[in-house]
């Protein structure tokens, strides 16, 4: 009996080697009979990326949006009320914060986008901590990319230049000299909301601080509150705002462009 038991055990077991050696030789000869044997196999001609050009003093690519060049306010409005933008427009084709007459916001909604702007903080001194040059890019209204001359000035680091305010740290500080110019390229993609209202995607957003990678791939928790934990409310497109902290900051913008993603 125990003799047979035996026999019958090495059997199934043999059974069950030879079926995975089968299987096995299976996914191999199908692994085989898919490998490409010529270039071509692998090659993909349509559809074709559309051309972009980039020319010009600014670069700015030939399918990007314009939002401020130094001309007009012709594409943003006043965040409390949609009236017309009250911050100053320079002669070297920047455009200043006015303080306390609120931030602005681009008359367009946007989802997903690339952004770039260019940021000079004020080259006077006058405040410390969050009060010294501090403004802001917020995407789709609510995603806070925080400005802030930090150049010996330290505050809590998620809330410093870079920071997706109170939520992620800048990997390294790559600010200008105080009073010089900086540049934001920001790669944001907008979260997605089900039927119900509820956050099936959340929004990532990846930010170059003057070429430098300071946020990479990083997935925003929710609204970027100053007090309070994020917030996800299901919203669609929106505008860029652009913040008046309110505290004398001096901040300046020029060359906005966006593309939508
Ligand atoms: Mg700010």
């Amino acid at each position: 009996m125990k003799n047979t038991l035996v026999l019958f055990c090495l059997c199934i077991s043999l059974f069950a080697c030879q079926k995975n050696t089968k299987q096995n030789k299976l996914i191999l000869v199908e692994e085989i009979q898919e490998e490409p044997t010529k270039p071509a196999a692998t090659e993909i001609w349509e559809p074709k990326p559309s051309i972009v050009s980039v020319e010009g003093a600014n670069k700015i690519p030939s399918d990007a949006i314009v939002l401020f060049n130094g001309n007009n306010f012709n594409e943003w409005t006043s965040s409390a009320d949609s009236t017309a933008v009250n911050w100053i427009l320079n002669s070297d084709k920047s455009m200043s914060v006015k303080d306390k007459t609120g931030d602005i916001q681009t008359k367009k909604n946007f989802g997903s986008v690339q952004l770039h702007l260019e940021w000079r903080s004020s080259k006077e001194i006058r405040a410390n901590g969050q009060n010294r040059s501090n403004s802001g890019v917020f995407l789709q209204n609510r995603y806070e990319v925080q400005i802030l001359d930090n150049n010996n000035n330290d505050t809590y680091v998620n809330g410093q230049v870079g920071s997706v305010y109170k939520q992620a740290i800048p990997l390294v500080k790559a600010s200008s000299e105080t009073g010089n110019w900086n540049s934001y390229d920001i790669i944001y993609h907008a979260p997605n909301f089900d039927a119900k209202g509820n956050v099936s995607k959340k929004a990532t957003i990846t930010v170059l601080h003057n070429g430098v990678l300071i946020q990479d791939h990083f997935t925003i928790i929710g609204t970027t509150e100053y007090i309070g934990w994020p917030k996800n409310n299901a919203h669609g497109k929106a505008p860029i705002k652009l913040q008046d902290h309110g505290d004398k900051s001096g901040v300046s913008y020029r060359n906005i462009w966006i593309r939508e993603l």
